[in-house]
């Protein structure tokens, strides 16, 4: 079942990448594997999933422990300052850094383990009361402070957008993201690089690969429906 689907959404990701002309080798698949057991995430490993994401740290330390190394762990939900301590070294990639205080202290943490940690700027696209994310127009000063940082290195951005009745009412958010990152990308400021655009869900992945999305994050369309009360 999961391995089915794992196919379905990686033929449907290099069919979007084709009608761009995109090469579908731009574009990594995240299985979003919050709320869903440990067998589950290794029967996506067997089928060759390598990066999974996850929104809450203790939930993402602990199958971190027990699943095989090479497995790229994304901490996708809101980090708080007091958590950060337990996702650098461990989280390949940080997708929601939304404040200098945050980047303060991965920065602090890093520099204590003696590693680097990449993270993505959280972007509020749509500008939803109910969601994390700096606005676009704050986001370059942002990432200016950010990038003075020696160990935080700004990989790009990433957004959630709004839930739509229609996926293509995203694609507008997602094509701001894109046009952002594009002219953040052209103030060619030290320490920053903009190859990676986080967008697209279950519902709205495809127009997220049209307007040129690098990592896409699937939960419900690889595991099925996510069970909040257990
Ligand atoms: C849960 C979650 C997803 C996956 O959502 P689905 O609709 O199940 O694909 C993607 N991104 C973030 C930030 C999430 O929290």
């Amino acid at each position: 079942m999961i391995c089915d689907n794992i196919k379905t959404v990686t033929e449907n990701i290099r069919k979007a990448a084709a009608v761009c002309g995109r090469a579908p080798s731009e574009i990594t698949l995240i299985a979003v594997s919050k709320t869903k057991p440990v067998s589950m995430i290794q029967e996506a490993y067997s089928c060759g999933c390598r990066d999974f994401g996850e929104n809450k740290v203790q939930e993402l330390c602990d199958k971190y422990e027990v699943l095989p190394k090479d497995i790229r762990w994304h901490m996708i939900g809101h980090l708080q300052r007091n958590k950060v301590k337990y996702v650098v070294g461990k989280a390949a990639l940080i997708h929601s850094v939304d404040s200098l205080r945050l980047a303060q202290e991965i920065q602090k943490e890093a520099e204590k383990k003696q590693v680097h940690a990449d993270i993505l700027i959280e972007v509020n696209v749509a500008g939803e009361e109910s969601k994390f994310g700096v606005s676009l127009e704050e986001t370059e000063a942002l990432v200016r402070e950010i990038a003075r940082f020696s160990r935080v290195h700004i990989r790009g951005l990433m957004t959630i957008a709004p839930i739509a009745e229609h996926p293509e009412d995203n694609a507008v958010y997602f094509s701001k993201l894109k046009q952002l990152s594009v002219d953040i990308m052209e103030k060619n400021i030290d320490n920053v690089n903009m190859n990676v655009l986080s967008m697209g869900m279950t519902g709205d992945y495809i127009q997220a690969v049209h307007n040129g999305a690098t990592l896409v994050r699937v939960g419900t369309g690889i595991f099925g429906e996510r069970d909040y009360s257990v």
